[in-house]
């Protein structure tokens, strides 16, 4: 796409977001340029009365005119500026729910793909820390119409001295002088080519690094890794690399202003200088002659000086519409990225006695960038009410079955069938309703814990209380005093609470069995928790999952036993499935091992 093209689609789109941004904006940008002009106009022409002395009455007319005039001005402009600053919090407030919204809505596998996650970042930092992107655009398109607005009234003023002057009739010293000027504009025009090319390889290279040394230093202070940064020094180590690039960066700063004295100020300085001088002399001989009055050389000379900074400017905000087309393209292409996944229609039967059979055939799997399948070949069928567990070394696809079967992502090779149907002939909201889920890696949110286990904004506090006590947070639970109201973590109230990793891992259970869906899956839901505990959960493990489905995860074997039917895994295949007994008669299989090792290292 061509870089126009993607400006007008940017601006298109941005006008979509907030219609009424873009017209206050230039309404604002005509307002606050005229005084500039209309003040000029006023002094030229009552420079013109005193000098003719005709009227009076005329001078005093036009001092209120100044006066009304300018208060006038200052007063509608405050009026739409007033309006512009709420289009434009509307247009940051829809653009980042329309940029979440994009997030949320994409695949799985698109979130997860290194080339999107990428994509998210430059998009991301070129906008918080070089301030690229729609922002500048925005930004940009403010000082465009500044300047186009300037160079119309010059223009126009120009001409009409232009006019006058031929009127008047021309001779050598008029013809030179108007020659100088035009030489003067066609100067100003190559000046600002020079000061663009020279300024902005600079200003793109110490953005590069301003981008790496932001890198380094957000994994500094992060809460999260404050632990290991510490116990293992790493804060050396980055306080080396930060520092590094901190001096690059200052050592970058002054070059970029270097760059800009030399091959922008002065030379901007100079030709505007060189503009005035000749519109001053061209001005004061045309009035001499008597071409126009006295009060027009304040007009000319006023107007005209500005044309020349304003070309210049005009020539600087091109190129720098052309470097931030190149993140406005990183932006396109996110809001491009097309959903693959198949969208099914099928509803989901809500069968109140929670019938649901599902069936993996043949179904294999290869993550999108991985060079080997995560799973192979996986055949066999459960039914609802079934426990059913799986075990298998690190690695072995446990993860990936769970993540297949709540469709995550689709299989590459075989299907996975719900009751006759190929699960991707779901409505997939509806299809996803079936199932609670707590992955290995869940997360809560920093909100308030009926929230967090509700899942929502508002929640039942009676159903939150009940899940939580099920899974054993009771006592924590009339611990707090406020209750289900209590925030987790301090991000958002410094009253939060800061919870243990196994109280963590209580409340994403809670979530799980509050949302009650006729399918549980557990994976590794009790790694966090201390010895009584896990025994606490596994005591009330049946009463927890109900009659429900259970597909359960666990490296603690013992635990498998009370499952129905055990699934095995080795390498991303089904080595073994059966019953606990069935599989430890197999004394070379791999269930066996497994067991085994366990038992030897509780025995020990
Ligand atoms: P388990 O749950 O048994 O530990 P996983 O299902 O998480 O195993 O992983 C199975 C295989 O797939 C592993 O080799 C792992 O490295 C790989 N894998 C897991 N997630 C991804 C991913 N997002 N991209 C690429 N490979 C992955």
């Amino acid at each position: 796409m061509n870089n126009f093209k993607l400006n007008l689609r940017v601006f298109k789109f941005l006008s979509s977001l907030s219609p009424a941004f873009f017209p206050l904006l230039f309404l604002r940008q005509v307002l606050s340029n005229l005084p500039f002009f209309f003040n000029l106009w006023i002094s030229a022409e009552i420079v013109n009365e005193l000098v003719s002395a005709e009227s009076e009455r005329k001078i005093w007319a036009l001092v209120c005119v100044a006066l009304l005039g300018n208060f006038a001005l200052s007063a509608i402009t405050a009026v739409v500026r007033h309006y512009e600053n709420k289009a434009s919090t509307n247009l940051t407030d829809r653009h980042f729910a329309a940029f979440t919204k994009k997030i949320l809505s994409l695949d799985y596998d698109k979130i997860e793909s290194s080339e999107i996650r990428d994509l998210r970042r430059k998009i991301e930092e070129n906008s918080y820390i070089n301030a690229y992107g729609w922002e500048y655009f925005v930004v940009l398109t403010e000082r465009l119409l500044g300047n186009v607005l300037n160079i119309a009234y010059s223009m126009f003023l120009f001409a009409e001295m232009m006019i006058l002057i031929a009127r008047f009739g021309l001779n050598l010293w008029v013809i030179l002088l108007c020659t100088g000027i035009i030489s003067a504009l066609i100067l100003s025009v190559f000046v600002s080519r020079n000061a663009t090319k020279k300024v902005s390889e600079k200003r793109k290279a110490v953005g590069e690094i301003m981008l790496d040394a932001n890198r380094y230093d957000s994994g500094i202070p992060a809460y999260s890794a404050g632990k290991d940064l510490r116990i293992y020094k790493l804060r050396n180590v980055l306080g080396n690399i930060t520092n590094h690039m901190l001096k690059s960066n200052i050592k970058g700063f002054k070059e970029v202003s270097t760059a800009t004295l030399i091959h922008e100020r002065i030379p901007k300085s100079a030709t505007v200088l060189l503009l005035d001088a000749l519109t001053y002399l061209l001005a004061c001989y045309c009035c001499i002659m008597g071409a126009f009055p006295l009060g027009s050389v304040i007009k000319y000379v006023g107007y005209i000086g500005r044309l020349a900074s304003n070309i210049i400017d005009l020539i600087i905000l091109f190129t720098e519409y052309k470097i931030n087309s190149q993140y406005l393209e990183l932006y396109a292409r996110f809001f491009d990225i097309k959903n693959e996944m198949y969208q099914g229609s099928l509803s989901v039967e809500k069968r109140s006695d929670r019938n649901f059979e599902i069936e993996f055939k043949n179904v294999s799997f290869t993550y999108p960038e991985a060079a080997h399948p995560a799973v192979k070949n996986i055949s066999f069928k459960f039914r609802v009410g079934e426990k059913l567990a799986i075990v298998g070394m690190n690695g072995s696809g446990k993860t990936t079955l769970i993540k297949l079967l709540c469709r995550l992502y689709d299989p590459t090779d075989g299907e996975i069938i719900m009751n006759d149907f190929n699960i991707r002939k779901y409505d997939y909201r509806q299809y996803l309703d079936l199932f609670s889920v707590v992955f290995q890696d869940y997360k809560l949110l920093s909100f308030s814990l009926g929230q967090n286990v509700g899942a929502g904004e508002s929640f039942d506090s009676g159903k939150a209380e009940a899940a939580l006590r099920g899974v054993g947070f009771g006592d924590r639970l009339d611990e707090l005093e406020k209750g289900l109201d209590t925030m987790l973590y301090k991000d958002f109230d410094s009253d939060g609470v800061e919870i243990s990793g196994g109280e963590a891992q209580k409340i994403a259970l809670a979530r799980a069995l509050y949302k009650d869906a006729p399918f549980v899956i557990l994976d590794e839901p009790t790694a966090a928790l201390d010895p009584l505990a896990e025994a606490e959960i596994y005591s009330r493990f049946d009463s927890i999952v109900g009659g429900k489905t259970a597909i359960y995860i666990s490296h603690r074997l013992s635990s498998c036993r009370l499952c129905d039917r055990i699934l095995v895994l080795d390498k991303g295949e089904i080595v073994q499935y059966g019953s606990h007994e069935e599989l430890l008669e197999d004394k070379t299989g791999k269930y066996f091992e497994l067991w085994n090792a366990q038992a030897q290292y509780y025995n020990a």
